[in-house]
């Protein structure tokens, strides 16, 4: 016998679940990319994704994933030797760092405890011993995908502004967009970065970066910018081939128009609602499992938490056995604790990673809270009582 027939659930932050509306979007015959419905379509997306960024400048959309909008920000502000100054609240912050490495950008880190957001004093000082103005952008995660931890972008701009300093403020909001609130004009944002598969409920293959008008000015200097890349054709082209530098992706902009109507129908505050409610539940919960026992959030404070995912450490084997467990006897697949320990050190086994992001609704999160209870039961992991009392208490808005 196996409890895990049925239809398997993937709560891993991203690629995140697909509603079946958009899925049916894409299922079509090769629209003509020449003329026609695909070009109207295609018009239609704009005002939408800047409505979704809180924006009124432009947006540039590349056939890729997460790994290309860090590529695309990283070629378009910088020229061979700029500096980025690069703030690292977990995995996603070393992984742009590297990415602007690669292209012989000088990135310097400045590391945070992985608890805990980015303290604003310490960009100031940064930038502050920059007086040539090598740093041309500072590049920092809304919510690290790795640590769970989540910044407060207004206070970075802040921090910048602090110093004097005219570096530019480039965020990738790759796992919060359309689950955290997010106020690219509103914040001083002037490049973010956003990938398909994660709020945005559409499969993986689409890179999407907003930029303002410095940004957009900024990269007129880069000499790291390359025809590909180039965000100028991109925002401003007037042939439809310009906007996506040769053949559009077509199906997956079918997705992106679906999930972009279903974002309208329930509108941006109620969705950002949705999403801080279902993580107050998960939270609920592994607060009563952590009154007893090894298990702890990885972030300690709620206002510094990501309401899209949710990081725990259960301590090694406990983490992988529970993952394990799940995905083998209940079909439900959890996240693993990226970058919370190297892959080789037996630590990495302790951890796991809550996704409650983009196409998820209360029966799903409790569904998957009763699963974590049973199989913390199943394998004897010690922890305290009540936290599916205490997640029904917040769906119930008890
Ligand atoms: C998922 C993610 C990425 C990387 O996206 P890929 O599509 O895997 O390249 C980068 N940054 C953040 C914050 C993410 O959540």
């Amino acid at each position: 016998m196996s409890l895990a027939n049925g239809r398997p659930y993937l709560a891993i932050p991203g690629p995140s679940v697909m509603p079946e509306r958009v899925l049916a979007a894409m299922h079509r015959a090769a629209p003509n990319i020449y003329a026609g419905p695909l070009h109207d379509m295609v018009a239609t997306l704009w005002p939408d994704l800047r409505a979704l960024a809180r924006t009124r400048h432009h947006v540039a959309i590349y056939i890729g994933n997460g790994h290309a909008a860090w590529e695309a920000a990283n070629s378009n502000l910088f020229s061979r030797g700029d500096k980025a100054l690069v703030l690292v609240t977990g995995q996603f912050g070393i992984g742009w760092a590297s990415a602007a490495r690669g292209l012989g950008i000088e990135a310097q880190q400045l590391v945070f405890p992985k608890q805990t957001p980015v303290d604003a004093m310490r960009v100031t000082m940064a930038l502050a011993a920059d007086p040539d103005h090598r740093i041309k952008a500072v590049l920092v995660t809304h919510v690290d995908t790795g640590s769970t931890v989540r910044n407060d972008i207004a206070a970075v701009r802040a921090a910048i502004d602090a110093a004097g300093h005219p570096a530019l403020l480039a965020v990738d909001a790759i796992a919060s967009l359309g689950c955290d609130r997010f106020e690219m004009d509103g914040w001083g944002v002037d490049v973010m970065i956003a990938a398909s598969q994660k709020g945005l409920m559409v499969p993986p293959g689409l890179a999407f970066v907003w930029l303002s008008e410095k940004a957009l000015a900024a990269c007129a200097k880069s000499d790291l910018r390359t025809p590909y890349w180039d965000w100028t054709p991109r925002v401003q082209g007037t042939e439809f081939w310009q906007l996506f530098c040769g053949t559009a992706p077509t199906h997956h902009l079918f997705g992106l128009r679906e999930a972009l109507d279903m974002i309208a129908e329930e509108g941006l505050e109620a969705i950002w609602a949705r999403h801080a409610t279902l993580a107050r539940a998960v939270w609920a919960a592994f607060d009563a499992w952590s009154a007893e026992g090894p298990i702890r959030l990885t972030v300690a404070d709620p206002d510094h938490r990501g309401h899209s995912v949710t990081g725990a450490q259960l301590g090694a084997p406990y983490g992988s056995e529970l993952r394990h467990w799940c995905e083998t006897t209940a079909g439900l697949t959890l996240g693993i604790g990226l970058g919370m320990a190297p892959p080789d050190d037996p630590a990495w086994h302790g951890f796991i990673r809550v996704a409650h992001m983009g196409h998820v609704n209360a029966h799903m999160v409790l569904g998957t809270l009763s699963t974590i209870e049973a199989g913390l039961r199943a394998l004897h992991i010690p922890r305290g009582a009540g936290a599916l009392e205490a997640a029904a208490a917040v769906v119930a808005g008890a």
